[in-house]
């Protein structure tokens, strides 16, 4: 990549020697990121006026791109036969990063060719019974669609207003229900609010796949995943039910039930109800909508304990929630982590300047109740969130499977304080000390 900046250069191609040296500047080792992948199929053509030079250039950029992306995989495939089935995710998303074509990666992700496009098993389902996307509406059969936009709504075999739909489903009984691949959304407050609700939904969903696969999946099954013959590729996972209320007296009235503290929060995951419920607002709060999600994805996407934390180990449960908050949109990527996070950020605040940090040894034996009656329960969410990005992103992610094997262990209700030491191999006192490492040495 260098050489062939190196010699758009040379041949006065300014605007491609710039994207040349934009594609291998070093990201920030706090974060991960992972490519938005297209649903088009191959990569955009030069424009027709291009000279044949930059055409030249194109056909070398793109070749480069595949060259690294297939020893991207194969390194993938070599982690996955070590026993690393985090570091083996990275690197095929890494590999898709560089060649969003890259079939074997396609196929590993779910993805299928269907018509010009990429698309999931359940895309291609939905496409082939004759319905589209709409990002207004979800997903509508085609031929309804231009009516759609015309502020018609389908109602028993005829056409009403918008008007009236809204009319007929003002109470959440008998609201939308919004189906998006993972989620149904049940709503009183607008069809397209609940699509925009899904689409969010989604994108924490797919990080989080790939984050957390060996929480879900077994080992046997990551190896078959990247496995070349492509046998069982299809781990099945339950579709997720959340509420969407129109406002806060609605969602307030609605669970009441849950007591006192429902009029304060801004969000909750019920796990009785297997529900996760959000009102709409004018400063709708992305982080609540996140980080209760996440508790969902991790009670329902396999069978766990009824005793999740009730005598220890309580803290990674909220600590892990408070980290997928920190998910962005950003530059064709779903960002995760960075110490600049409002989270992380207020841990190394507590921490450096504070010198707040209750040991891990004593935090790990805190349960449910103990941590949610502390009195210091908001310094205590900091260093929380601030030990998780530790966990993460510490030494290019050392610790990443120890974490995704604690909170394994943790949702089969394992309440052993000693738990996370066995896991990352490391003593409590020496894990405190290289979490004050990386918090002085990381960030602004
Ligand atoms: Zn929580």
């Amino acid at each position: 990549m260098v050489e062939l900046a190196a010699s758009c250069d040379a041949k006065g191609l300014k605007a491609e020697a710039e994207r040349t040296r934009a594609w291998i500047r070093p990201r920030d080792p706090n974060r991960l990121y992972i490519t938005d992948l297209p649903e088009k199929i191959g990569p955009a053509k030069p424009p027709a006026d291009a000279t044949a030079d930059a055409v030249a250039w194109h056909e070398h950029f793109g070749r480069l791109r595949r060259e690294q992306s297939d020893a991207l995989f194969a390194l993938a495939r070599g982690a996955v036969r070590s026993g690393r089935p985090s570091l083996a995710f990275e690197l095929a998303l890494a590999a898709i990063g560089e060649d969003p074509d890259n079939e074997a990666v396609r196929h590993l992700l779910g993805y299928q060719k269907f018509r010009d496009g990429w698309h999931t098993a359940y895309e291609v389902r939905k496409l082939r019974s004759g319905q589209v996307w709409s990002d207004r509406f979800g997903w509508v059969r085609k031929s309804d669609l231009a009516r759609y936009e015309k502020g018609e709504r389908p109602n028993n075999n005829r056409w009403i207003t918008a008007e009236e739909d809204a009319r007929l489903h003002r109470d959440i009984e008998s609201g939308w229900d919004i189906e998006t691949e993972h989620y149904t959304v049940r709503t009183n407050h607008g069809i397209e609010a609940g699509v925009a609700l899904g689409v969010k939904l989604e994108q924490l969903y797919r990080v989080w796949k790939q984050l957390f696969v060996r929480y879900y999946a077994t080992e046997e099954q990551v190896v078959a995943l990247f496995d070349a013959r492509g046998r069982g590729r299809n781990i099945e996972l339950p579709r997720h039910q959340v509420v969407y209320f129109r406002d806060r007296e609605d969602y307030n009235r609605s669970l009441a039930s849950l007591g006192p503290t429902v009029g304060i929060s801004a969000g909750a995951y019920v796990d009785q109800t297997r529900r996760a419920y959000f009102f709409a607002d004018k400063d709708q709060d992305e982080r609540t909508l996140l980080h209760e999600a996440t508790h969902q994805l991790f009670h329902e996407s396999r069978a766990v304990a009824r005793n999740v934390g009730m005598e220890g180990n309580f803290w990674i449960v909220e600590g892990i929630a408070e980290y997928m908050e920190s998910l962005l949109r950003e530059d064709g990527f779903l960002v995760l982590g960075g110490l600049d996070d409002a989270r992380a950020n207020g841990a190394r605040v507590r921490l450096l300047r504070d010198s707040f940090h209750v040991p891990l040894d004593e935090l790990t034996r805190y349960s449910l109740k103990q941590l949610q009656s502390d009195p210091r329960i908001g310094t205590l969410y900091s260093e929380m969130a601030g030990l998780t990005h530790f966990l993460v992103h510490y030494d290019e992610g050392r610790y990443r499977d120890a974490l995704v094997a604690y909170l394994t262990a943790v949702y089969n209700g394992d309440q052993d304080p000693n738990l996370l030491s066995r896991l990352t191999g490391a003593a409590y006192a020496e894990l405190d000390k290289q979490y004050r490492e990386f918090m002085e040495k990381n960030g602004k």
